[in-house]
């Protein structure tokens, strides 16, 4: 698995330096207006989120803010806003800020962290406005409760609804993006990570992994001979083959073209060999059915290894692709490796 990174998504980050100016700007004053009223815990909380959010907006110019700074300035801005709305002396209509809650959480946090959160403070809101307002009959009466529950579970409602879409949209994008249209296989943007990460394991747990290189033998005169679409379908059924041969946990991918890449974990030299070979050997023993009879194929395959070949990611598809340039060479059809072909 790999572990997300902890950096901010750029549009949370915009949102979040937004806020963060505004939390300066509205700290500052609203500590003016308190102190003006002689209201001095209150004004002491808002200073410490105004200073908090300036040092966080300047961490945020210099990149140095993580997903865990979204969560420690909306509990500190929430809080501030709780204080405010427990403070017996604060305008009523202060409790208006509480609707930014549901918002701006879904907003910063995404749609299940941000409903959490909303949630809690909601709670937390709630409690505090029976608490405060109980003698205020006016407040208390249900057309009052009414109007303010129901805004509340609305804006937290459509927060949710707004930002689990966006979210849906997101990856389906990101699997569209990274999908080859025609094979359906992963294109070469899922290889690179994909790579890495095998590198980041395979140096922890000591286990090999390898790299096939796939080219389909003159494929250009399948094209040529039997059609475009032809050539579509032959492709497709390699993709298909790939699919059928290998283990879940290998990585085939269209490269571009007739050019395919497969990434094989926790496989050492010799078993990477006998795949890339019963791959060969099936592809050449199994003519892909076309409407207007049959097509036959053949593919040339360069093997490298982790940690025999290479010490990297990059170098490793360096000395696949060597081998298979050396096993176009060498006619086609066959597998090279680092024993037919060491360094
Ligand atoms: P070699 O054995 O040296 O690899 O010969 P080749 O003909 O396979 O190599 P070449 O690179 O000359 O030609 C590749 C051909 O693959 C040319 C191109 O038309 C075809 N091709 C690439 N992508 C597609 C595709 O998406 N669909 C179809 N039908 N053909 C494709
Ligand atoms: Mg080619
Ligand atoms: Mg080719």
């Amino acid at each position: 698995m790999m572990h997300r990174t902890a950096s901010i998504e750029p549009q949370r980050l915009l949102v979040f330096q937004a806020l963060l100016v505004f939390t300066v700007a509205g700290g500052l004053l609203f500590a003016a207006l308190n102190i003006s009223r002689g209201v001095y815990p209150l004004a002491a909380v808002e200073l410490v989120l105004a200073a908090v959010s300036g040092w966080l907006f300047v961490r945020s110019i210099q990149r140095k803010l993580t997903r865990t700074w979204l969560m420690v300035y909306l509990v500190l801005f929430f809080s501030a806003m709780m204080a405010a709305i427990a403070t017996p002396d604060a305008s009523p209509t202060v409790f208006v800020w509480v609707f930014l809650i549901p918002l701006v959480s879904h907003l910063l946090l995404g749609s299940r962290r941000g409903l959490l959160m909303s949630l809690l403070f909601l709670a937390i809101a709630a409690g505090t406005y029976f608490h405060r307002l109980g003698p205020d009959a006016l407040l208390l009466e249900p057309v009052a409760i009414a109007n303010v529950v129901v805004c509340a579970v609305l804006l937290t409602g459509l927060s949710y609804a707004y930002e689990s879409a966006r979210e849906k949209t997101e990856s389906q994008l990101q699997a569209l993006a990274s999908t080859d249209p025609l094979t359906g296989l992963p294109n070469r943007s899922m290889l690179e990570p994909a790579l890495q990460r095998q590198v980041g394991e395979a140096d922890r747990r000591e286990s090999p992994f390898a790299v096939l290189s796939m080219d389909l033998d003159h494929f250009k005169t399948i094209n040529d001979q039997r059609g475009h679409e032809a050539g579509d379908r032959a492709l497709l059924a390699f993709a298909d083959l790939l699919r059928q041969r290998l283990r879940s946990s290998d990585l085939p991918c269209r490269w571009g073209g007739e050019e395919f890449q497969v990434l094989l974990s926790n496989t050492d030299p010799d078993g990477a060999f006998r795949i890339a070979e019963e791959i060969r050997s099936t592809l050449e023993h199994t003519p892909v059915e076309l409407d207007d009879g049959v097509v036959s194929m053949t593919v040339s395959i360069g093997v490298a290894s982790y940690p025999l070949d290479a010490d990297d990611a990059a170098s490793l598809l360096i000395v696949a692709d060597r081998r298979l340039y050396q096993a176009k060479l060498r006619g086609r059809n066959q597998v090279v490796d680092a024993r037919s072909m060491p360094g």
